[in-house]
């Protein structure tokens, strides 16, 4: 599998897409290729593939990096290699 997916500017946090006077970008996960972190919003971003981008919709399990559960959030901005998805930690 070819994984462009952390090339291009780190992502906007979702939180801030919606509070334009809240703009900030997320941070790349350390040793972890192509997943972006707010720590501020508890949020995760990652680049999926777009067919299956499109099957996820929010509330759905959504794996974390680290092997926790997480839960889809919402989708966000075509990126090379696929379209971003934002997701949390469950619970
Ligand atoms: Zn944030």
């Amino acid at each position: 599998m070819t994984a462009p997916a952390s090339s291009g500017p780190n992502p906007l946090c979702d939180v801030g897409r919606t509070h334009p006077r809240d703009r900030h970008r997320m941070r790349p996960v350390e040793g972890e290729l192509g997943v972006w972190v707010c720590d501020r919003h508890g949020l995760f971003a990652r680049v999926e593939e777009p067919g299956k981008a499109a099957e996820l919709e929010r509330g759905d399990p959504m794996p974390l990096h680290d092997g926790g559960a997480g839960v889809m959030v919402r989708t966000g901005d075509e990126r090379p290699g696929g379209v971003l998805l934002y997701y949390r930690a469950a619970g």
